[in-house]
Protein backbone atom coordinates (compact mmCIF):
# COMPACT_ATOMS: atom_id res chain seq x y z
CA UNK A 1 0.00 0.00 0.00
CA UNK A 2 1.06 3.88 -0.63
CA UNK A 3 1.18 4.76 2.88
CA UNK A 4 2.68 8.12 2.31
CA UNK A 5 -0.97 9.20 0.65
CA UNK A 6 -2.55 9.55 3.83
CA UNK A 7 0.61 11.41 5.74
CA UNK A 8 -0.32 14.83 6.11
CA UNK A 9 2.93 17.05 5.58
CA UNK A 10 2.78 20.25 8.08
CA UNK A 11 5.10 23.32 7.40
CA UNK A 12 6.64 24.70 10.06
CA UNK A 13 5.05 22.75 12.97
CA UNK A 14 6.08 22.65 15.66
CA UNK A 15 8.26 25.37 14.55
CA UNK A 16 9.76 27.07 11.46
CA UNK A 17 11.58 25.30 9.26
CA UNK A 18 10.15 21.69 10.64
CA UNK A 19 8.22 19.60 8.01
CA UNK A 20 5.77 17.43 10.66
CA UNK A 21 4.87 14.38 9.39
CA UNK A 22 0.96 13.67 10.72
CA UNK A 23 -0.09 10.12 11.16
CA UNK A 24 -3.40 10.97 12.59
CA UNK A 25 -5.23 11.17 8.48
CA UNK A 26 -3.46 7.45 8.82
CA UNK A 27 -5.42 6.37 11.98
CA UNK A 28 -8.00 8.04 10.21
CA UNK A 29 -8.52 5.84 7.57
CA UNK A 30 -9.67 2.26 8.92
CA UNK A 31 -8.29 0.68 5.67
CA UNK A 32 -4.83 2.47 5.66
CA UNK A 33 -4.18 2.33 9.59
CA UNK A 34 -5.07 -1.83 9.56
CA UNK A 35 -2.81 -2.66 6.73
CA UNK A 36 -0.27 -0.73 8.17
CA UNK A 37 -0.68 -2.97 11.36
CA UNK A 38 -1.17 -5.99 9.80
CA UNK A 39 1.92 -5.60 8.06
CA UNK A 40 3.82 -5.08 11.35
CA UNK A 41 1.95 -8.09 12.89
CA UNK A 42 3.25 -9.88 10.16
CA UNK A 43 6.58 -8.79 10.86
CA UNK A 44 6.71 -9.96 14.22
CA UNK A 45 5.70 -12.97 13.55
CA UNK A 46 8.54 -14.87 12.46
CA UNK A 47 10.41 -12.71 15.29
CA UNK A 48 8.69 -14.90 18.41
CA UNK A 49 7.77 -11.89 20.10
CA UNK A 50 6.44 -12.14 23.73
CA UNK A 51 5.95 -8.22 24.53
CA UNK A 52 5.68 -5.04 22.92
CA UNK A 53 6.78 -2.05 23.88
CA UNK A 54 6.04 1.45 22.73
CA UNK A 55 7.44 5.07 24.07
CA UNK A 56 4.22 7.56 24.63
CA UNK A 57 2.33 8.68 23.29
CA UNK A 58 1.94 7.41 19.37
CA UNK A 59 4.58 4.06 20.11
CA UNK A 60 1.22 3.19 21.66
CA UNK A 61 -1.11 4.32 18.65
CA UNK A 62 0.69 1.23 16.47
CA UNK A 63 2.39 -0.79 19.62
CA UNK A 64 -1.34 -1.94 21.19
CA UNK A 65 -3.30 -2.88 17.93
CA UNK A 66 0.00 -4.75 17.24
CA UNK A 67 0.35 -6.52 20.62
CA UNK A 68 -3.81 -7.38 20.38
CA UNK A 69 -3.50 -8.99 17.29
CA UNK A 70 -0.51 -11.03 18.29
CA UNK A 71 -2.34 -11.93 21.19
CA UNK A 72 0.38 -10.38 23.40
CA UNK A 73 0.83 -7.61 26.74
CA UNK A 74 1.70 -4.01 25.72
CA UNK A 75 4.24 -2.57 28.07
CA UNK A 76 4.11 1.59 27.83
CA UNK A 77 7.84 3.88 28.19
CA UNK A 78 6.24 7.06 29.96
CA UNK A 79 7.69 10.20 30.53
CA UNK A 80 8.78 10.93 34.19
CA UNK A 81 6.32 10.75 36.97
CA UNK A 82 3.66 9.14 34.63
CA UNK A 83 3.87 5.32 35.88
CA UNK A 84 2.11 4.91 39.41
CA UNK A 85 4.73 1.64 40.79
CA UNK A 86 8.48 1.10 40.81
CA UNK A 87 10.13 2.09 37.56
CA UNK A 88 13.74 2.62 36.17
CA UNK A 89 14.37 5.37 34.22
CA UNK A 90 17.19 6.48 31.00
CA UNK A 91 17.78 10.45 30.31
CA UNK A 92 18.44 11.24 27.29
CA UNK A 93 19.41 14.49 24.93
CA UNK A 94 16.84 16.51 22.71
CA UNK A 95 17.83 19.13 20.18
CA UNK A 96 17.24 21.27 23.21
CA UNK A 97 18.09 19.82 27.34
CA UNK A 98 17.25 16.38 27.99
CA UNK A 99 14.51 14.25 28.49
CA UNK A 100 13.83 11.35 31.10
CA UNK A 101 11.94 7.96 29.94
CA UNK A 102 10.55 5.38 32.36
CA UNK A 103 9.47 1.86 32.28
CA UNK A 104 7.80 0.14 35.18
CA UNK A 105 10.23 -2.68 36.62
CA UNK A 106 8.26 -5.26 36.65
CA UNK A 107 7.07 -5.04 33.32
CA UNK A 108 9.39 -7.55 31.40
CA UNK A 109 10.84 -10.41 32.77
CA UNK A 110 14.72 -11.80 31.66
CA UNK A 111 14.77 -13.12 28.45
CA UNK A 112 11.26 -12.10 26.89
CA UNK A 113 11.56 -11.04 23.23
CA UNK A 114 10.18 -7.40 22.59
CA UNK A 115 9.05 -6.03 19.82
CA UNK A 116 9.86 -1.62 20.12
CA UNK A 117 7.22 0.31 18.48
CA UNK A 118 6.96 3.68 17.60
CA UNK A 119 5.32 5.93 15.02
CA UNK A 120 8.64 7.48 13.52
CA UNK A 121 12.36 7.26 13.52
CA UNK A 122 13.99 10.71 13.36
CA UNK A 123 17.74 11.02 14.86
CA UNK A 124 16.84 7.40 16.86
CA UNK A 125 16.92 9.37 20.43
CA UNK A 126 13.58 7.98 21.45
CA UNK A 127 14.36 4.42 20.37
CA UNK A 128 17.75 4.24 21.24
CA UNK A 129 16.42 5.04 25.44
CA UNK A 130 14.00 2.40 24.91
CA UNK A 131 16.02 -0.28 23.64
CA UNK A 132 18.46 0.79 27.46
CA UNK A 133 15.15 0.65 29.26
CA UNK A 134 14.10 -3.26 27.71
CA UNK A 135 17.94 -4.45 27.89
CA UNK A 136 17.91 -3.04 31.88
CA UNK A 137 15.81 -5.03 32.72
CA UNK A 138 16.94 -8.24 30.91
CA UNK A 139 14.79 -8.05 27.71
CA UNK A 140 16.07 -8.80 24.46
CA UNK A 141 15.11 -6.41 21.70
CA UNK A 142 13.66 -8.69 18.92
CA UNK A 143 12.55 -5.89 16.45
CA UNK A 144 11.64 -2.55 16.38
CA UNK A 145 8.86 -1.40 13.72
CA UNK A 146 8.04 2.24 13.16
CA UNK A 147 5.44 4.00 10.30
CA UNK A 148 7.96 6.24 9.07
CA UNK A 149 11.88 6.95 8.86
CA UNK A 150 13.45 10.05 8.19
CA UNK A 151 16.66 8.60 6.52
CA UNK A 152 18.32 12.05 6.26
CA UNK A 153 18.54 12.17 10.14
CA UNK A 154 20.28 8.48 10.02
CA UNK A 155 18.40 7.60 13.24
CA UNK A 156 19.35 3.71 11.73
CA UNK A 157 23.09 4.28 12.66
CA UNK A 158 21.94 4.01 16.33
CA UNK A 159 19.97 0.99 15.98
CA UNK A 160 22.91 -0.93 14.37
CA UNK A 161 22.70 -4.61 15.22
CA UNK A 162 19.13 -4.78 15.40
CA UNK A 163 16.04 -5.83 13.33
CA UNK A 164 14.13 -2.84 12.16
CA UNK A 165 11.23 -1.91 9.63
CA UNK A 166 9.97 0.91 8.57
CA UNK A 167 6.87 1.42 6.74
CA UNK A 168 7.43 4.64 4.43
CA UNK A 169 11.03 6.76 3.97
CA UNK A 170 11.46 10.20 3.74
P1 LIG B 1 14.00 10.80 17.56
O1 LIG B 1 14.12 10.51 19.02
O2 LIG B 1 14.81 11.97 17.13
O3 LIG B 1 14.21 9.58 16.69
O4 LIG B 1 12.50 11.30 17.33
C1 LIG B 1 11.46 10.40 17.28
C2 LIG B 1 10.36 10.82 18.19
O5 LIG B 1 9.93 12.15 17.90
C3 LIG B 1 9.16 9.90 18.00
O6 LIG B 1 8.69 9.49 19.27
C4 LIG B 1 8.16 10.73 17.25
O7 LIG B 1 6.86 10.55 17.76
C5 LIG B 1 8.61 12.17 17.40
N1 LIG B 1 8.65 12.88 16.10
C6 LIG B 1 9.70 13.54 15.57
N2 LIG B 1 9.39 14.09 14.38
C7 LIG B 1 8.11 13.76 14.15
C8 LIG B 1 7.20 14.01 13.04
O8 LIG B 1 7.52 14.65 12.03
N3 LIG B 1 5.97 13.47 13.17
C9 LIG B 1 5.60 12.74 14.25
N4 LIG B 1 6.41 12.51 15.27
C10 LIG B 1 7.66 13.01 15.24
Amino acid sequence: MDYKKYITVVEDWPKKGVRFKDITTLMDNGTAYKAAVDEIVKYSEDLNIDIVVGPEARGFIVGCPVAYALAIGFAPVRKEGKLPREVIKVNYGLEYGENVLTLHKDAIKPGQRVLITDDLLATGGTIEATIKLVEELGGVVAGCAFLIELTYLNGRDKLEGYDVLTLMKY
